[in-house]
């Protein structure tokens, strides 16, 4: 039987959850918004009743758009919107609402599971879809390098997705795109590090992997790309009453925005910033890749070590038996949510934000003991 490990469970008020599709909160988020439902401090407003017309709703949108502009240092050229409909919807919205003329193309880079998504939404929109690289018959191990693809000047935006959460596959750098707008979905590491906004035409991310709880998506667009939006899309899909409501064109999802504006505090004052959090993922994913490229083939890690995600680490192990008893055995020491998506199986081990570095110690820890009792399996 394995041993609990030297890091106890006891320091973390939870069970270790390295889920990929929603991930952890700080525990000092959580009491927040616990107290929240009861009262926003000094508010006599418990946040689930919140008026969407009030001055404490527009109080908590100002707040956590501020809050983000700081920590990314987004240039003030840009709008930061609070939708809903989930990163998916925004695979639709953006060849909606960004491709103004069929008659141009549009680009896409096909890096894994979530940018295959995103292409095919774009394909329902319009036939001039160019898939500039695409990574499905080496079975998304890699994403590519600059001299790979070639991005047509007369596209109408480029599409990538800056971390691939299924395949742990991550661009390390922005594309360079020169005066083509740079579309990004930014869903599982969206201020997980710096990053330079001022490299893109539009990011989205939905909040409930490093920035919050389901329910709510931040879009960030520059404002020249507003001007061409065409005037045949429904209202509620069309960036521009968002933008002229300051979110607020139909009732936000206010309690899930205060969820974030809770991280964000958090990320501020507590992290201390994003190139903190960038060192943090660094050292929680040195510490699994580790284990792995050490293992002997004990541990495979799937992606190449070039393209291989900070935030989600993804493996199998030397024999496909051994996965069933490594998850069940994780699951004794309160370490859950290993489960591969159901995609591809094998076992994923997601670093949101909010996975404090002892929990990527204690499954570190737990690989190693694993690994021991089973090398010869
Ligand atoms: N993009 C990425 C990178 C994702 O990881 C996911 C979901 N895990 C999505 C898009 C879809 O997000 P949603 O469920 O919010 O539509």
């Amino acid at each position: 039987m394995i041993q609990a490990s030297s890091n106890s469970i006891a320091t973390y008020p939870l069970l270790y959850n390295f889920a990929g599709g929603v991930g952890l909160l700080p525990p000092k988020v959580i009491s927040e918004a616990q107290q929240a439902i009861l009262e926003v401090p000094g508010t006599g407003i418990s946040a689930l009743v919140i008026n969407h017309r009030s001055q404490l709703c527009r109080d908590i949108l100002d707040e956590t758009e501020k809050n983000i502009r700081t920590l990314l240092n987004v240039p003030d050229n840009y709008r930061i919107l609070f939708l809903q409909g989930g990163a998916s919807l925004q695979f639709s919205m953006i060849p909606m609402n960004l491709w103004v003329s069929k008659n141009q193309p549009v680009d896409y880079i096909v890096s894994g599971y979530w940018s295959t998504k995103a292409l095919k939404e774009a394909e329902i929109e319009g036939k001039n879809v160019n898939i500039i690289w695409n990574g499905k018959a080496q079975k998304f191990v890699r994403v590519p390098s600059q001299h790979e693809y070639k991005i047509d000047p007369d596209a109408a935006y480029v599409h990538y997705c800056s971390n691939e959460t299924v395949e742990g596959l991550q661009f390390a750098e922005p594309l360079e795109t020169r005066n083509v707008p740079l579309v990004c979905d930014m869903s599982s590491d969206f201020l997980a590090k710096p990053v330079d906004i001022s490299k893109y035409g539009l990011v989205y991310a939905h909040a409930q992997k490093n920035i919050g709880a389901a329910g709510v998506t931040v879009v960030i667009i520059r404002d020249d790309l507003l001007e061409c939006i065409p005037d045949n899309i429904p209202t509620v899909l069309d960036y521009r009453p968002h933008v002229e409501m300051k979110s607020i064109y139909n009732t936000p999802p206010v309690f899930a925005i205060y969820v974030v504006l809770l991280v964000t505090r958090w990320l501020l004052n507590d992290i201390g910033g994003l190139a903190n959090m960038a060192e943090q993922s660094q050292r929680k994913a040195a510490m699994l890749y580790k284990v792995i490229d050490q293992s002997e083939g004990f541990y495979r890690g799937h992606a190449q070590v070039d393209s291989r995600s900070l935030i989600n680490v993804v493996f199998n192990l030397a024999t496909p038996d051994l996965e069933t008893p490594f998850i069940a055995a994780a699951k004794q020491l309160g370490i859950i949510g290993l489960e591969g998506h159901r995609s591809l199986g094998g076992i994923r081990a997601s670093l949101y934000d909010s996975m404090p570095i002892d929990g990527a110690q204690y499954l570190q820890n737990f690989m190693l003991e694993f690994q021991e009792q089973f090398k010869n399996y």
